[in-house]
């Protein structure tokens, strides 16, 4: 195995791009996404043979392989000595672990129970797109199972020292269908009970959604708010309650992590947001009807609620200069809000007109940093055009991809992560920010609220609420449901990031690579190579054992380095919170309460 970093993912580009001129779609690909989101340190190889196998590390497979028997004995060989192999799909190497694939599974259900310590237990059926179930030995532990007939779906072979993990989901393929949907070119099926009507001749992104309005939704618990005044007949409907895109992130992550630390190689990752910070709130407005009186009762009540909003401009007309100004002033992002509804000219769905209208935003609000776009009536068509056209005009995140019905709120698109979507063989340049709720009180019932942000925390997410102006100015409770959610955000230490803000943020930890090695006594040094200075960044560790703790944590570039113990995607971290300088920073730690591994020795 190469000396840095320890996790080799083996990912052949080549064979991927070739299956795709086939007519294949290589979701295999995407783990390099959810691996660069996570940012844990891992090298791409094409082939196993590229590989020494002389060391332990981790070694994914995100497509199951077809070795030659010598070659899959030499991975058997090599977890035996301590290697951690994780693969989806079973293939031939499989074989030289007792494990076989069966039946294929186009679209299924998968039970995770957590009993086995290795994932955490999951509350709903976790839908699959995609996979095999599984046959294995009576010496596999089963981690995951098939809902419809429960024969195995993840499973986990102990051999000598190692662990090999063989995933019968496709793990690539359910995350980036379930995130981006199916292509849109017809109005989609409704919900059966009525709460969903999405067959109402205008195509939006909701047309396509994966999930099942019948399978994946539950009517939220009744909420504590009670309010003196409300909308007659907005009931509480199901929504979409848990975000199951992240949970697959999450139980990979899991399954990556603990593998790792079996074998005793220490992977790092770096956090998603700032040190300390459980998960962000974003809240954007769209300025539908251009109403400056409309605005200035928004303006007012987020002067009064402290909260920096992304404002998305509707063409045509616009806002006088001074509303314009206000908006700029207080700290508000200027944002575009594509018109595609066909009610103005250059109003319809295709690239001369979102450039158009870009540069009618650009005009009207004197800025020329317009990066972020949300689509009117979250109007979409086809699956990765529209994200293609927005790595043509410099919007870099888009925030389309919510409900557009009371009955499809909350995790539509199964996520609260901010991703690049999956375009043939490639990822593009612009991140998806999912939005999960429009108009509490208003349009949805206010018992979401609490589904959502406590989803968001749990997956360390972003929760995104948009408000209309409209709405806010003409009823004081859908006010006081936009203060209410901010304040209960804010409780839970959300801070509340306009779409630019999370934009750099994340694309500044995208440029962070990390990596670890042993040093003299037993520390651990973690360096951090960094284009740009982030203050307030944070390492995590998982920690090597329960009763591990910090004796000492300091930086070489003398910044302190404030050691937490926290919980993140359910695992004990050891968080080490610290301003990273531009350039290279080394943290180095030593443990109170670990045996110290030989002077010098890499962590592997
Ligand atoms: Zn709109």
């Amino acid at each position: 195995m190469k000396e840095y970093p320890h996790l080799s993912v083996v990912l052949d580009e080549v064979s991927a791009r070739e299956g795709h001129a086939e007519g294949q779609a290589p979701w295999w690909t995407y783990c390099a996404e959810v691996l660069d989101h996570v940012r844990v340190p891992y090298d791409v190889v094409p082939a196993i043979g590229d590989l020494g196998l002389d060391g332990p590390g981790v070694l994914l497979f995100p497509e199951a392989p077809s070795l030659p028997d010598d070659q899959a004995a030499a991975v058997r060989a090599w977890v035996e000595g301590g290697g951690a192999l994780l693969c989806t799909g079973a293939g031939s190497l499989g074989a030289a672990f007792g494990v076989a694939e069966v039946d294929p599974v186009a679209d299924g259900y998968v039970l995770i129970d957590g009993a086995d310590g290795w994932l955490d237990g999951v509350d709903v059926p976790l839908r699959a797109q995609g996979g095999n179930k599984l046959a294995v030995g009576t010496d596999a532990v089963v981690l995951a199972s098939w809902a419809h007939d429960k024969t195995p779906a993840i499973v986990l072979v102990h051999l000598g020292l190692g662990v090999a993990i063989f995933s019968g989901v496709d793990i690539w393929q359910s995350i980036v269908r379930i995130q981006q949907g199916d292509p849109v070119y017809t109005d989609g099926v409704p919900a059966a009970d009525g709460s969903a009507a999405v067959d109402d001749g205008s195509l939006k992104c909701d047309d396509g959604i994966v999930l099942s309005y019948e399978t994946d939704r539950e009517v939220p618990p009744q909420s504590a708010v009670r309010r003196a005044e409300g909308r007659a007949g907005l009931d509480p409907v199901p929504i979409f309650h848990r975000p199951h895109a992240d949970l697959w992130r999450g139980a990979f992550l899991q399954l990556l992590l603990g593998a790792a630390r079996h074998c005793g190689v220490v992977l790092p990752w770096l956090y998603y947001w700032p040190a300390g910070v459980p998960a962000v709130a974003h809240l954007s407005v769209d300025s539908d009807r251009n109403s400056i009186e409309d605005a200035a009762t928004s303006l007012d009540l987020f002067d009064e609620i402290g909260v920096r909003t992304t404002w998305c401009h509707v063409y045509p007309g616009g806002y006088d200069t001074a509303t314009v100004e206000r908006i700029g002033a207080a700290g508000h992002e200027h944002a575009l809000h594509f018109n595609a509804v066909g009610d103005a000219d250059i109003a319809s769905w295709g690239w001369a007109q979102l450039r158009a209208q870009h540069a009618w935003a650009q005009a009207m609000t004197g800025h020329e940093e317009i990066v972020s776009n949300k689509n009117h009536y979250t109007r979409w068509e086809g699956w990765d055009e529209f994200y293609r056209w927005c790595v043509r005009l410099g919007i870099e995140i888009d925030e389309t991809r919510g409900p557009s019905k009371r009955g499809n709120v909350g995790f539509p698109f199964g996520t609260a992560h901010l991703a690049k979507p999956m375009s043939g063989t490639r990822r593009l340049d612009v991140l998806m920010l999912p939005m999960h709720a429009q108009d509490l009180a208003w349009t949805t019932h206010e018992s979401v609220r609490n589904v959502i942000l406590d989803q968001v925390v749990a997956q360390h997410g972003v929760a995104h609420f948009l408000f209309h102006p409209v709405h806010l100015h003409r009823r004081s409770f859908v006010r006081d449901a936009c203060r209410d959610v901010v304040a209960e955000a804010t409780r839970r230490g959300l801070p509340w990031w306009t779409a630019a803000q999370l934009n750099a943020w994340e694309r500044l930890r995208r440029n962070v690579v990390l990596d670890v090695r042993h040093e003299a006594g037993g520390g651990l040094a973690i360096s951090a190579h960094a284009p740009n200075a982030i203050p307030g960044a944070a390492i995590m560790l998982p920690l090597p054992d329960p009763s591990a703790q910090v004796e000492t944590a300091w930086s070489d570039s003398g910044s302190p380095v404030r050691p937490a113990v926290v919980e993140r995607h359910g695992m004990t971290m050891l968080e080490l919170a610290t301003d990273l300088a531009e350039g290279t920073t080394t943290l180095h730690v030593t443990w109170a309460a670990v045996a110290a591994a030989p002077d010098g020795e890499l962590v592997r």
